[in-house]
């Protein structure tokens, strides 16, 4: 990636204690590629006490874009990478990342920035505004207690100049200072984030959040309410005709392109979308609710729907799921409560995955009259009325305001579990459904293992759905309604043989009651997490469209995936990176992030899951997303799909899975710390130095 194409050049850095700004050359990080890999670099390179908390001012938070923000390439050019020191995850606030998609990178880029670092702690609330090179802190003590959407509509009144010719916003005095037809993308924390951090997300336009991490709480605390960017410039591209023809080819895997046509398949895909329902898949609006297509920069699958009732809007999946099956459960079909839970959420900016966890739980506690008014756990919730849009907006309302239940949640679901005594107890029983540390079960660690594996070995839940829409979602859908599978598991794990070098292992998609435990799985988790590092975080490519694995429309049913993602890089950086190369880089920034959590207080004896996964089999209520988990095994030298629901994990056996993974990182299976060998082959030298004086590089 020798070519500067595609980078704005600098990222800028905002010290937050002084009020000033300097300018950092991307070149120096540009062997990371762009988001999460230059992030981490960065962050290596500033937070010089990584034993810190989040909350610390030390704290060293990124938010970057990639060379093919603001491009025409597919689904990446509208997301940003976020990172830092969270304040989630339980006992320690690892360093952790998020990602949000609409159009703040764009703006970004077009302003003229590959990044911005924030250091330091203001003396005083301030918002940071950014249009093109021009740079201020400015005021933010009326803005602090507004909601997501109250702020944004504020900060645009702020920002656009009150002369519009024909939807056209000139950005300055002359007609050469720039002009858009865009309002200033925002990113920013609800109100008063700082009083419910650990459950607060950032948000930007309505429907795009970073909400794993609690960086809305992080912001917070430094006295940061909200970013604002808007650009007039543009992305410089190597070579545009390579780029509209990389598109015009991607168009050929994609549902847009088939009207006419559609593929029988009945499963998931990513790229390709749902065959009859391309837009808007999972927003879950009351019957009758019409929408229209809505989504991030560049995009072609455009997942989100605006709505004729102006309910729910760009909201979906788990913005609906948190609370939609309990809608059901009380009303029998989708209610009005379905979207007025999500927009609760959207404007408080809080985390969907923890209260989707909570609810999960409170439904529990108060089933079993632990939970409500004059329990144990005393509570003035309308119970008596779960399930309602009414109980959705005064259980969001509790944590926001740290009233009522709210008082301990504020400080985030395993906290609140610690402080009435449960932890212990509803982690071990299951019905407190917090996976790993002390962050929400998603997919279920006994059955779907790379998730699990991923998120117990890395630092949050890894909501990358690269192999669960073929090894889950695909067959499970298949086996409920009784349909043969297109692509049989045979053919499946011929297909991700070949998509995923440097391991390219048939058996890597072995979901058996062997295969979770084997070599083969560690090479799954290995790749895995080298890909996503790169592919997605770094170069953005959007997890709810890539990794393009399995595609009706693709030649004998695959897709994009390890031709297509270096097709777009290429053609706007000018470069020439191959696949391989790029998991290369994956596997560097892993080590990097490694070394940081390693640096942070982690060990491989920390590293269990909850108890549960342990003693218990799925358990129908305590997650959205339990049976029947039918996925590819291979027994009896035979491929077959077979439902694994209800398996638990072996303890040792999970030992010993975690020291064949060590191995194949190169990393000490003692502590499951990056050796110094391993950090030289990936010029990361100076990682091995910070950790050896810390006492903590592998042996
Ligand atoms: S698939 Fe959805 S979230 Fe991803 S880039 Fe497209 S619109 Fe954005």
């Amino acid at each position: 990636m020798a070519s500067s194409k595609g980078y704005s050049g600098k990222i800028l850095k905002v010290d937050l204690t002084t009020g000033k700004f300097e300018e950092i050359e991307t070149e120096k990080y540009k062997s990371w590629g762009g988001g999460h890999g230059i992030g981490s670099a960065i962050f290596f390179d500033l937070c010089t006490d990584k034993t810190i908390k989040g909350t610390d001012p030390g704290n060293v938070v990124t938010l970057m874009t990639s060379p093919l923000s603001g491009t025409l390439a597919p689904s990446v050019a509208g997301r940003t990478e976020v990172q830092g020191i969270g304040i989630q995850a339980y006992p320690i606030g690892w360093f952790t990342r998020s990602n949000f998609g609409g159009r703040f990178s764009t703006q970004l880029k077009f302003a003229g920035w590959d990044g911005i670092v924030l250091v330091g702690k203001s003396p005083k609330q301030v918002w940071l505004n950014i249009i093109n090179g021009e740079v201020k802190l400015q005021d933010a003590t009326d803005l602090w207690g507004l909601n997501t959407r109250e702020t944004q509509e504020e900060i645009w009144a702020r920002v656009e100049p009150s002369k519009k010719e024909s939807g056209w916003i000139n950005m300055g005095v002359s007609r050469d200072s720039g002009r858009t037809t865009q309002h200033p993308a925002v990113i920013t924390a609800g109100p008063n984030a700082e009083k419910f951090g650990p459950m607060a997300a950032l948000v930007h336009d309505a429907g795009n959040g970073a909400g794993q991490g609690g960086f809305g709480g992080v912001f917070a605390s430094k006295n940061l309410k909200a970013i604002s960017v808007v650009g007039t410039g543009g992305v410089d591209i190597a070579d545009a005709n390579a780029l509209m023809a990389a598109r015009m080819w991607s168009n050929g895997y994609a549902f847009g392109g088939h009207h006419d046509d559609p593929a029988s398949y009945t499963g998931l895909t990513s790229f390709a979308s749902t065959p009859g329902k391309p837009l808007s898949t999972i927003q879950d609006n009351p019957a009758g609710t019409k929408s229209r297509p809505q989504g991030c920069v560049g995009c072609i699958r455009n997942c989100r729907g605006r709505t004729d009732t102006g309910k729910g809007n760009e909201s979906q999946c788990v913005d609906f799921f948190w609370y939609d099956h309990h809608d059901v459960k009380a009303n029998g079909h989708v209610t009005d409560a379905s979207p007025r839970a999500a927009d609760a959420i959207q404007l408080a900016g809080v985390n969907a995955f923890a209260v989707e966890a909570a609810t999960l739980w409170i439904e529990q506690l108060y089933n079993k009259g632990i939970m409500g008014k004059g329990k144990k756990i005393d509570s003035n919730l309308p119970f008596d009325r779960f399930g309602s849009g009414e109980w959705a907006e005064a259980f969001i309302n509790s944590i926001v305001t740290q009233t009522d239940i709210g008082k301990e949640l504020c400080k985030g679901v395993a906290q609140a579990a610690l402080a009435w005594g449960r932890l212990e107890m509803d982690t071990k029983s299951g019905i407190l459904p917090l996976q790993e540390w002390g962050l929400p079960h998603h997919y279920d660690a006994r059955t779907e293992v790379e998730w699990g594996y991923g998120s117990l070995l890395g630092e949050r839940d890894i909501n990358e759905h690269d192999f669960n829409w073929h090894v889950y979602w695909t067959p499970t859908i298949n086996g409920l309604f009784g349909v043969e599978p297109v692509v049989s598991a045979k053919r499946l794990s011929e297909i991700f043989a070949k998509k995923t070098a440097p391991f390219n292992d048939p058996m890597m998609i072995n979901y058996s009651d062997e295969g979770i435990y084997s070599e083969a799985m560690a090479k799954t988790v290995a790749w895995h997490r080298h890909y996503t590092r790169f592919y997605k975080q770094s170069m953005l490519f959007c997890d709810w469209a890539w990794a393009d694995m399995v595609n009706p429309y693709g030649p004998d049913n695959e897709g994009m995936t390890s031709v297509g993602e270096n097709k777009f890089m290429n053609a706007v950086t000018g470069g020439d990176m191959t696949f391989e190369q790029g998991m290369e880089i994956g596997r560097r920034i892993w080590n990097l992030d490694r070394a940081v959590w390693a640096l942070q207080g982690r060990h491989r004896d920390i590293e269990k899951f909850s108890e549960y996964c342990y003693t218990t089999g799925a358990q129908p209520g305590t997650t959205t997303y339990e049976a029947p988990y039918t996925m590819p095994v291979f027994e009896d030298n035979e491929w077959s799909y077979k439902s694994v629901a209800g398996r638990v994990l072996d303890r040792q056996r999970v030992e010993d899975w975690k020291t064949l993974f060590f191995k194949l990182e190169g990393w000490d299976v003692k502590s499951g710390w990056p050796t110094r060998e391993t950090l030289e082959k990936l010029d990361l030298a100076n990682v091995a130095d910070e950790l050896e004086k810390a006492g903590k590089l592998g042996a």
